[in-house]
């Protein structure tokens, strides 16, 4: 593990109280991938044993291979569209299978789908058989184009069912009723966690299928044209991986957090052509920028109310946009 990365897992846990999963057994879904890997190392510095399982849909071995030679930690290659089993009883079960690109959502809608419906169905299943506590990664996206900027979890939603990003909204926002029903019918402790755009080492910035940050950071490492789509007055608001991770281990152990849904991300809204900007300066780059049509549905803008997560997990981001950047730009400079 990069020493940036090694820093960063330090200051989650010191965060947090070493003591709420020290011996405990959790189960983290997608755990090959940029959010999934954090919670994995995290959990294993904090004396949990974890089972990871993921089928590489976009995640890496390498998020994880420094994790291998643990004793406490067990990968498990499987598609969690499939039913799972476990030998040992599990504590806590965090799903977060589930490809999260807007390209992704044109050439693999069905694969999401099913992550997020019947993978929260499995996922959920094999919570109760175990007793397990069941953590939900939702997202901003079950907001669709909301009307109520910055968004509280109240807001129900304004999505485009048949849109070309619905596979990924209507299957979250369909996790969230799985997850519920669970909940309501058998009794599972569920908690889900409503995440907006969260950024930082590990997000893949390969070809096609990366989001906006790495994105705009390889373009400017690279000298390549920044791809802005549309004007760039659309917004959206960051949140660093320290500060996120933080957040969901905090709802996972909350003692009163049975049933509850929080939106976890930085209250920071930027448009686009300022996080290109704000890229361009922090990389001293030459790039050029350069305006690309905007895909269908894109929201317009994209902000969490963070007041329930305050006062429940007395939790707020603590990393500013530039540093959290900065550290994002130094572990790509080592990838490229
Ligand atoms: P990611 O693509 O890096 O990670 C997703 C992981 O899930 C990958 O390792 C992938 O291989 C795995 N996966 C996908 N389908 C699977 C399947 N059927 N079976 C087993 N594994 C499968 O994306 P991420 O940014 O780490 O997102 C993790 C979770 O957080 C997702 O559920 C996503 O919807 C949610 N989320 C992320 C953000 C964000 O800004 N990063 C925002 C909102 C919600
Ligand atoms: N975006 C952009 N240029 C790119 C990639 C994305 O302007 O090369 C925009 C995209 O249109 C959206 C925002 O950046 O408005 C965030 O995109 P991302 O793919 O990170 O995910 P989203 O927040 O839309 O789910």
């Amino acid at each position: 593990m990069m020493d940036l990365i090694r820093s960063d897992v330090r200051d989650i846990v010191r965060a947090l109280d070493r003591a709420d999963f020290k011996g405990k057994i959790a189960l983290v879904t997608g755990g090959a991938g940029f959010l999934g890997s954090w919670l994995c190392d995290v959990l294993i510095e904090l004396g949990a044993r974890v089972y990871c399982v993921d089928n590489f849909a976009s995640g890496r071995w390498e998020n994880i291979s420094h994790l291998a030679s643990e004793e406490n930690f067990v990968f498990i290659e499987h598609d969690v569209s499939k039913p799972l089993e476990i030998k040992e009883k599990l504590d806590y079960i965090f799903h977060f299978a589930s490809r999260a690109s807007p390209f992704e959502f044109e050439h693999y809608p069905l694969e999401i789908i099913d992550a997020n419906t019947l993978g929260t169905r499995n996922m959920l299943e094999l919570a109760r058989k175990n007793d397990a506590r069941f953590i939900f990664a939702s997202t901003s996206e079950i907001y669709g184009q909301p009307d109520v900027v910055p968004t509280p979890e109240t807001y129900w939603g304004y999505v485009n069912p048949i849109g070309i990003r619905s596979c990924y909204d209507e299957s979250k926002r369909l996790g969230e009723t799985i997850t519920m029903a669970y909940h309501r019918q058998y009794g599972v402790d569920v908690r889900i966690v409503r995440i907006f755009n969260t950024y930082g080492p590990r997000m893949r910035a390969d070809g096609v299928y990366g989001r906006v940050v790495p994105r705009f950071i390889s373009q400017a490492l690279n000298r390549e044209p920044i791809t802005v789509f549309g004007d760039g007055s659309q917004t959206r608001s960051f949140c660093y991986v320290t500060d996120l991770i933080t957040g969901v281990l905090k709802f996972a152990v909350l003692e009163n957090g049975n049933g509850e849904v929080v939106n976890l991300g930085n209250p920071r809204e930027v448009s686009i052509l300022e996080l290109a900007h704000i890229i361009k300066k922090l990389t001293n780059s030459d790039s050029p920028i350069e305006f690309h049509p905007l895909p269908p549905d894109d929201p317009p803008r994209r902000c969490p109310d963070i007041s329930k997560a305050q006062k429940l997990l007395n939790w707020k981001p603590k990393v500013e946009l530039e540093e959290g950047l900065k550290k994002t730009i130094e572990w790509y400079k080592g990838e490229i």
